[in-house]
């Protein structure tokens, strides 16, 4: 669905909107239901500030059943036993109701966090789909090893599923982030326990649903939403639980390290933060592309990306036409309707967030950096939280907006004289998520590529994206990969079995 003519019209959206109810309660071992304690919060709109549901409020007692459902469904071994190509099969199916859900789903994301309907359809929905397929083909194509140990063994290397891997998620792409662990967990036999942002529940609730709906045990997708410092600390401090996937802030990803430290030792990978460089040489060719890339890089999503490119280097001599460039983009993509199919930029997830991204606004003029472009709050008679594509010029690599992830829609622009001190600024940096360099000089271009302290670099694009190819981080945007067959490693045990032959 790319057309936008296809997409039907706000009007019709809000119609939808008006008649959704969606689920706020747990699934545990294939049954929804509310917290023990009874306990809900409010699943808050940020469109308008209407509230779409009153949500369990798990905890404690809630993972640990949760997690005995998953432990009990990994011991009758009636998934993680299943053939490869039964396992794929109903993979799948899910992701077959999935595609069928596509605007069930795609009004539940734009209704829960805000992003445009357009993208919530084309890119949220289908980038899920297409990784849940993707998994489910994977699993019965890949083989397991025999080492040349000589000829008086046989040592086998085979891979196993870990057992229940609880998954912990941010509420940017919620249904995403969610798929890029959910595909490899299950189609590598595990059991999973997935707590879903506070900020964004719905979503996993109805994925879980439909995964029951295809086939899926019960017990060995169960989702638990709650608070991150109840659910999500129960959760990685578990002691029954093996492994730890969690994508969201850097500062949570260390907690929840110190959590699998302190308990169990579960095995733990961090999809983290970033403040990614895009590095524009002055001999780049095209300044209208280097621009559009570059808007979209910092403004797609409201700017809500970990791979955003957050920090502009621009070599001095072309700074001006193309900081122009961008603005005039920028000011095209005023923020508008979420559930109008034409708006290309919606709402901040919430007003914590918006707060916070307003206070990095001020902090950057503070510092002496000036405002290109925006900078203000607006649509606020709607109830919900909107903030202009915002750009700032004269940045200093010191400065907190240069360092700190704003998560928004705020660039900030620094110059540089020449590569080296361009690749000094970009690695300059705790975070190494993402990086981009536009050049047509294939020796620049290279030397870049290697130097860049980043798990992705870009070359005269932004945001490339398949399935697979690996996602992550170095530095302190965590560890281990999303997507592609890495992916699997977070979520098997390599083992070792020898054959004496003599
Ligand atoms: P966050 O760290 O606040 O929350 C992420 C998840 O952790 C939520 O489910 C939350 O409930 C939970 N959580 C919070 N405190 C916890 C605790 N004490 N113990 C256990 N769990 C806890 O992050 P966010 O604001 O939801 O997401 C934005 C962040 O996610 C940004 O930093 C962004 O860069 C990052 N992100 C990274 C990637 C990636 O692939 N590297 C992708 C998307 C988002």
């Amino acid at each position: 669905m790319n057309d936008s003519q296809n997409l039907g019209s706000a009007q019709s959206w809000h119609a939808r909107s008006r008649a959704v109810r969606p689920v706020g309660l747990a699934l545990i071992n294939g049954a929804l239901k509310p917290a023990s304690s009874g306990a809900t919060f409010d699943c808050v709109s940020p469109i308008d500030g209407r509230v779409l549901a009153a949500v369990a409020a798990c905890d404690t007692p809630d993972i640990d059943a949760a997690v005995a459902a998953a432990r009990a469904a990994f011991e009758r071994r009636d998934w993680a036993d299943r053939a490869p190509a039964e396992r794929k099969r109903v993979l799948l199916r899910f992701a077959e109701l999935v595609e069928q859900a596509t605007l069930e789903l795609a009004l539940l994301e734009t209704l829960d966090v805000g992003k445009p309907i357009r993208d919530s359809i084309n890119v949220d929905v289908a980038a899920t789909v297409r990784c849940l397929r993707w998994y489910a083909e994977a699993i019965d194509k890949i083989y397991d090893q025999v080492a040349p140990t000589g000829p008086g063994s046989l040592a086998l290397v085979t891979r196993e599923p870990m057992g229940v891997v609880g998954a912990i998620v941010p509420w940017n792409f919620p249904m995403l982030m969610a798929a890029w662990k959910i595909g490899p967990v299950l189609a590598a036999g595990n059991s999973l326990v997935l707590k879903p942002s506070e900020k964004s529940p719905l979503s996993a609730i109805r994925l879980g649903e439909l995964a029951l709906a295809a086939g899926l045990p019960p017990g060995v997708f169960n989702v638990v939403p709650g608070y991150g410092p109840t659910a999500g600390k129960a959760l990685a401090s578990h002691m029954d639980v093996d492994a730890i996937a969690f994508t969201g802030s850097t500062a949570t990803g260390k907690a929840v390290m110190q959590f699998a430290a302190q308990s169990n030792l579960k095995r733990v990978s961090l999809e983290c933060g970033g403040k990614s460089p895009n590095i524009v040489m002055a001999d780049y060719p095209d300044l209208a592309r280097a621009a559009r890339a570059a808007a979209a890089a910092i403004f797609f999503n409201q700017g809500e990306m970990c791979s955003a490119g957050s920090r502009l280097l621009v070599q001095e001599s072309v700074r001006e036409p193309l900081l122009q460039e961008i603005s005039r983009i920028g000011r095209s993509m005023a923020p508008g309707d979420p559930l109008d199919p034409q708006t290309t930029l919606g709402a901040m997830v919430d007003e914590s967030q918006t707060l916070r991204v307003m206070d990095y606004i001020a902090a950057g003029r503070n510092e002496g950096a000036r405002v290109a472009l925006g900078g203000e709050r607006v649509r606020q008679g709607s109830g919900g939280y909107y903030i202009e594509p915002t750009i700032f010029d004269g940045v200093q690599p010191q400065m907190r907006i240069a360092r700190e992830e704003i998560f928004g829609p705020v660039l900030s622009t620094l110059s540089f004289r020449d590569l080296d001190q361009a690749l000094h600024i970009a690695n300059d940096s705790s975070y190494g998520l993402a990086a981009a360099i536009w050049t047509r000089d294939i020796t620049t271009a290279h030397r870049a590529a290697r130097a860049l302290r980043a798990g992705v670099v870009y070359v005269n694009c932004y945001d490339a994206e398949d399935i697979t190819v690996p996602f992550g981080g170095f530095k302190q945007s965590g560890f281990g990969r999303d997507k592609s067959l890495h992916a699997f490693d977070k979520y098997t045990e390599l083992k070792t079995t020898w054959i004496d032959l003599a």
